[in-house]
């Protein structure tokens, strides 16, 4: 985006770039310009969290009273913009961005109290357990039981793709508490300790070979009636305010360093007739579609950053913005593939591990580009594919 910052503006933005300059190790920004995913490694999106956490810079868009930074929009996108510059590694959103504003909104005293103060450390580290084998886009008609037992919910069933399942503490769920009428009226919202006798989580390999996602298993388990959000069977008004958040939070700015990277990458990639990509009219078009896409998803972006700001939910923006920003990234794992060209398909174990001194055939972004453009195709389908998105505008923003 074309930003002209005022004075204050760009004080804020140096002590930004300072204090990134200072805390981000050499190893965390490796971790962060080389995540395949937008969801990275515990080890490395915990050390960062901690170190925002003790600068208090960690949740910029919470309110000041639960921990946030008091920033204005412009101040929360510099910030956004010069992470993603700097390859801070991204932090796990299943907290901070999504259960997190749902505790705020529709939790008691106790609860925020409890687990408001842990999201903010990374203390705990939460799943979502929306999905089943039986229950994507149609998520109302979930079947994961939970049958009441005096002071106790006991639950029965499993929960599918739980995105880092495997090491999470927490799980913010939503489970079956009747049967009869309609399907969004008999969900409850439950948070639940991943400790828990009778949970089983398994890992589902993906595509790229890495493991992300698993099939959670419940087995009689007991969860306090006091773990859950919101009223018993009013589970569909807490999850669908969280979905708001979960599409809303795409960064414009991650993507508009993706796009200078392939750029620099396809100026390098010269052919013997001395012509580089960048030549190639075909390439530098969709290159030119590409950062329009990613400059209209910046503005969108600061939209719903106002609003969230306002203190109101994102609305349909949010949906907005999730179809166009993993549609971006779809197109930029392309443009990278053909960027690198035959070096996207060349295993490269050695020199692929973190912290490698193995130097790699090709460009290094030849490591990293099939494992992206692969684990990427998921972003269209989880938080609600886009073509759900696109349902939900068409309703919501056109009336039809
Ligand atoms: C990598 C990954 C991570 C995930 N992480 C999590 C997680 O952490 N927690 C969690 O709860 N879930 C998670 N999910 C699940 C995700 O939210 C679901 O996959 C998604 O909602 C789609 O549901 P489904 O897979 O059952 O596909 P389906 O609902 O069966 O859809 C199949 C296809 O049909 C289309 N379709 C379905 N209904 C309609 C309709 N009404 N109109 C038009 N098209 C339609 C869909 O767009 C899709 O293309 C993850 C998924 C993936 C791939």
């Amino acid at each position: 985006m074309n930003l002209d910052l005022s004075p204050q503006e760009l004080a804020f933005r140096d002590e930004v770039r300072a204090f990134l300059a200072a805390s981000l190790t050499a190893e965390l920004c490796e971790a962060g310009r080389h995540a395949t995913s937008v969801f990275i490694d515990k080890r490395f999106s915990l050390a960062w969290q901690k170190i925002l956490h003790v600068k208090g810079w960690v949740a910029p868009s919470w309110p000041v009273q639960y921990g946030g930074t008091g920033w204005s929009d412009m101040q929360r996108y510099i910030f956004a913009a010069e992470c993603a510059r700097a390859g801070a590694p991204s932090l796990a959103p299943m907290g901070l961005r999504m259960v997190g504003p749902c505790i705020m909104r529709y939790g008691t005293e106790e609860q925020k109290a409890q687990h408001l103060p842990r999201i903010l450390s990374g203390e705990d580290y939460w799943c979502q357990g929306y999905s089943e084998p039986g229950a994507g886009s149609d998520l109302a008609s979930l079947q994961l039981r939970a049958t009441s037992d005096g002071d106790d919910y006991v639950l029965n069933g499993s929960k599918i793709w739980t995105t880092h399942a495997h090491w999470a503490n927490r799980m913010f769920c939503l489970v079956r508490t009747r049967s009869e009428g309609k399907p969004q009226a008999g969900i409850t919202f439950l948070l639940l300790d991943m400790a828990a006798p009778g949970i089983a989580v398994k890992p589902i390999i993906t595509l790229a070979g890495e493991h992300e996602v698993n099939q959670v298993f419940f087995d009689d388990v007991r969860v306090p009636k006091t773990n859950r959000l919101g009223a018993e069977n009013d589970g569909w008004t807490v999850a669908k305010y969280l979905l708001e958040f979960e599409r809303g939070g795409g960064s414009g700015a991650g993507l508009a360093i993706s796009l200078q990277r392939i750029r620099a990458l396809a100026a390098a990639q010269a052919s013997d007739d001395g012509l580089c990509l960048l030549d190639d009219e075909s390439f530098a078009t969709r290159l030119a579609d590409a950062a329009i896409a990613v400059e209209a998803i910046q503005m969108t972006e600061h939209r719903v950053m106002s609003a969230l700001s306002a203190g109101k939910n994102p609305g349909p923006a949010s949906s907005l913005l999730k179809m166009h920003g993993t549609e971006a990234m779809q197109r930029l794992d392309e443009l990278a593939i053909e960027a690198v060209g035959h070096y996207a398909v060349v295993d490269q174990p050695a020199a692929r591990l973190p912290g490698s001194n193995v130097a790699p055939v090709g460009p290094r972004e030849g490591l990293l580009a099939m494992a992206r453009y692969l684990n990427n195709r998921a972003a269209s389908i989880y938080g609600g594919s886009n073509e759900i998105q696109r349902d939900i505008v068409a309703r919501l923003v056109l009336g039809l």
